[in-house]
């Protein structure tokens, strides 16, 4: 472009990526063969919080450190509802303006500031807007800044007698079109035509709602009071549903965008790499008990990374945490509810305050990225805080069903003691929701994290110390599954078994657990979350960049180790070589790389077992169907577990890849006739945990909405990441048995229901009460 002569402009995207893109356009621009340029330049939105001070800086290092002007192009900005609806559901605070007098306001003032800076930022003003145009020509004229240094910037087939007015009057006007392939450009153009007749944007304020020109030219800090009341503009629905008092609120996850957050973050990091090589005990009432046997937890990302050792506890440590959770739920059951929903509350600070600390033990032991990491700890937080609230509500006040005379009381008591026996994938929320569930309740728990995660298990134990769980509340019995795990299930003292894990793991826990031998007067109850063969179903009318993006997030976020994962892509016939075309090359642009980096789309698999498992899948695959896709590691396959990115074309819906759960980056694309086709497919194995479809069409939505059974199905985006109380979560067939997590009938499992019923008649008088 530099020899061609060429303009280039840097555009801009979503708020997220802001920062990145100034940071990359001055980094571009400072080196020596690109210092002198000229015809370069960025878009700069103005309807950003903190767009001034994003030129003020542009404008220094175009002066102090580039000493070569830059052109800026000022827009209003094209992505005000994403932005407002992302920072709603995230709870961040909101990155624009939120009315648009504010960003017009503010597009003056930013006029202003480029026109007394146009030696180092060359303006190009980027808008449809009489007054905003006037107002930057009126400026320019009285700072005595010549026509030639800046100019207008209006788009292809919009406007035209505005531009060729402000040509008439001696102003250089650029006309930006779309070029090259027809649909993406196209979709570009439409979208900036929508943007550009938007309710709220002057081109339609103007010509069809027909506003007076003195309205359309009034100085935007005035037009406010005139518009507010007449534009009738309807809040969005989710602004309607915030302004509810919600008991209830998901914490917001971090915003990695934030610089402050990404420092944090290495920080955390950086102390945790310094906390290595400590050995963690089994603690039954809040003891730490002596050690025979232990195991090494590795860093999947760099299997020579030793993190630290855990104690494998024996059968007799088993039955002394039994022992001692037996022991103390008389009195924890009889506590008030209050203290029970305290101690999850202060749980809930502790994760708060050790936020990036826990999530550094995550990525660094369970090879999880960042994002992900937090949203783990996220969970934990919000499990703590839903399920103090659920029981709250659930124990707060017996309910009467009383008449003259007779009084009836419904209430809840705990079943007893509680093993919560938790996977490692999700390391921090998973067993922090199951033990917060059966605590709050007022079980006693004792809990078995899974031997990859137990480090992470053994920093949520020291969160529960130090909220104050009184002695034999929580254990913490770190170990192996096949070796403890007997125990702890039949044990007569038992009452209730919350289990998390594999099909096969699931399903024996549930027969012995059924026996009720050696003397046990009680009969367990098995809360069993089990595993899950996810089918995404992308119809012919599918949004193609939607459908992609959710299918590649879904299939191989956290390199497809959730249980929620989209591991079967069913696409409808007539979209389907496009679509495989499209998914390939979005797999191919994922970053494999350790989980402690920053840039890591997804990192190893939990450890060799599990690679191993895979890599045989993918063996077993390769005579099953077509392999299309499949990530080359270079040096990073010795250093930690890393499979990459596999996607498999034209696989048979009955064969092992398409019904085994794989629990690793393996994606099986199944081609469908229609969508009768499609939903046989997708409801056609063992499990019904989470499904996604990707259409267009209201009666077909209608259509899966009916006939797709899983226990989450998720339309038109990723069918991973519920949030707690706003996606319950929890699936049906050989998928679990058990109420959904994080949903309003979860507490339900862990309690007995009582009727106490009183005559309250004295001789034929009924006392006052
Ligand atoms: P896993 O079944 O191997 O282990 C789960 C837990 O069970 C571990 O703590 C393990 O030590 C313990 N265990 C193993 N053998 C035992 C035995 N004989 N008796 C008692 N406990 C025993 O599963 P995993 O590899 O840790 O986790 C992955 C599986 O979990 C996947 O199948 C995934 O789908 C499933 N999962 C389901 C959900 C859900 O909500 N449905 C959520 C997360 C994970």
């Amino acid at each position: 472009a530099k020899q061609t002569g060429a303009f280039v402009n840097f555009d801009m995207e979503q708020h997220s990526f802001k920062d990145t893109t100034l940071r990359i356009f001055r980094e571009i621009l400072s080196e020596t063969e690109y210092r002198d340029w000229p015809h370069v330049g960025i878009a700069i939105q103005a309807y950003l919080r903190d767009t001034e001070a994003d030129l003020i800086q542009l404008r220094d290092w175009a002066k102090n450190e580039r000493r070569c002007p830059v052109w800026v192009r000022l827009v209003k900005g094209a992505y005000w509802d994403y932005e407002t609806v992302i920072a709603a559901q995230n709870d961040w605070p909101v990155p624009v303006w939120t009315k648009k007098w504010e960003s017009d306001a503010n597009f003056e003032k930013l006029s202003a500031f480029l026109l007394q800076n146009v030696d180092w930022l060359v303006p190009a003003f980027g808008s449809h807007n009489i007054r905003s145009i006037a107002h930057a020509m009126a400026l320019a004229e009285s700072l005595g800044v010549p026509r030639r240094r800046f100019e207008f910037q209006m788009l292809y087939g919009m406007a035209d007698p505005i531009k060729e007015a402000i040509q008439s009057l001696g102003y250089r006007v650029r006309i930006y079109t779309p070029y090259g392939q027809l649909l993406p450009g196209m979709a570009y153009l439409v979208r900036r035509l929508l943007e550009n007749s938007s309710n709220d944007s002057f081109l339609r304020q103007g010509f069809s709602e027909g506003l007076s020109e003195e309205v359309l030219l009034m100085n935007p800090t005035q037009v406010s009071a005139v518009r507010i009341q007449d534009s009738g503009l309807k809040a969005h629905p989710w602004q309607r549903v915030g302004a509810q008092p919600l008991q209830f609120k998901n914490d917001p996850p971090t915003n990695f965008a934030i610089e402050a957050n990404r420092t944090a973050m290495h920080e955390a990091l950086a102390l945790v790499r310094t906390q290595l090589g400590t050995l963690y005990r089994p603690i039954v009432n809040n003891k730490p008990l002596a050690v025979s046997k232990m195991q090494a937890s590795v860093n999947p990302s760099k299997h020579s990374e030793v993190l630290g050792e855990f104690a494998l506890a024996t059968i007799e440590d088993a039955n002394a945490a039994v022992a001692a959770a037996q022991a103390a739920f008389p009195a924890w059951r009889d506590a008030p509810i209050e203290e029970r929903a305290g101690l999850l509350q202060r749980v809930a600070q502790q994760f708060r305050k050790r936020r990036f600390e826990l999530c550094a033990w995550i990525v660094l032991e369970t090879g999880k990225p960042w994002r992900e990491a937090d949203g783990d700890v996220a969970e934990a937080i919000d499990f703590c805080d839903y399920y103090a609230v659920e029981g709250l509500k659930l124990q707060g006040e017996p309910q009467h069903r009383d008449v003259p005379g007779e009084d009836n009381l419904y209430f809840y008591e705990p079943r007893g003691v509680a093993v919560v026996i938790a996977p490692w994938n999700f390391p921090l929320a998973i067993l922090t929701g199951m033990t917060a569930a059966a605590l709050v309740t007022g079980n006693t728990a004792i809990m078995k994290p899974a031997e990859q995660s137990t480090l992470v298990a053994a920093k949520l134990m020291e969160c529960f110390l130090a909220a104050g769980a009184p002695p034999g509340v929580v254990n913490f019995l770190p170990g192996l599954g096949e070796e403890i795990g007997p125990t702890l299930v039949n044990h007569p003292d038992v009452a209730v078994i919350a289990f998390t894990g594999s099909l096969k793991v699931g399903l024996s826990i549930n027969q012995q657990a059924s026996h009720t031998a050696g003397g046990a007067n009680l009969v367990k109850r098995v809360i069993a979350e089990m595993g899950g063969k996810n089918a995404i179903i992308v119809d012919t009318d599918a949004d193609l960049d939607e459908a992609v993006k959710g299918t590649v997030e879904s299939a191989f976020g956290y390199a497809g180790q959730k249980c929620s994962a989209g591991s079967r892509a069913i696409v409808l016939d007539g979209i389907f070589d496009q679509f495989l075309a499209r998914l390939v090359e979005a797999t191919r642009s994922l970053t494999v790389a350790p989980a402690d980096h920053p840039g890591a789309s997804l990192g190893p698999v939990i450890d060799r077992e599990s690679q191993d498992r895979i890599h045989r899948f993918i063996e077993k695959g390769k005579t099953e169907a077509r392999l299309v896709y499949r990530a080359d590691l270079g040096p990073l396959a010795n250093e930690g577990f890393f499979v990459g990115p596999t996607i498999f074309a034209d696989v048979p819906e009955n064969s092992s890849i398409a019904q085994e759960e794989i629990f690793g980056p393996v994606l099986a694309v199944i081609r469908a006739k229609d969508l009768d086709d499609a939903i046989r497919i997708a409801n056609g194995t063992k499990y019904a945990l989470t499904g996604g479809v990707f259409s267009r069409s209201p009666e077909h939505l209608a259509l899966v909405k009916k006939r797709f059974r899983v226990g989450n199905l998720y339309i038109n985006r990723k069918c991973t990441g519920a949030l707690v109380d706003r996606q319950p979560f929890g699936g049906f067939k050989l998928s679990g048995i058990g109420s959904k997590a994080g949903g309003p009938d979860y507490l339900l499992q862990f309690v007995l229901p009582r009727t106490i019923t009183e005559n309250q008649m004295r001789r034929g008088f009924a006392p006052e009460s």
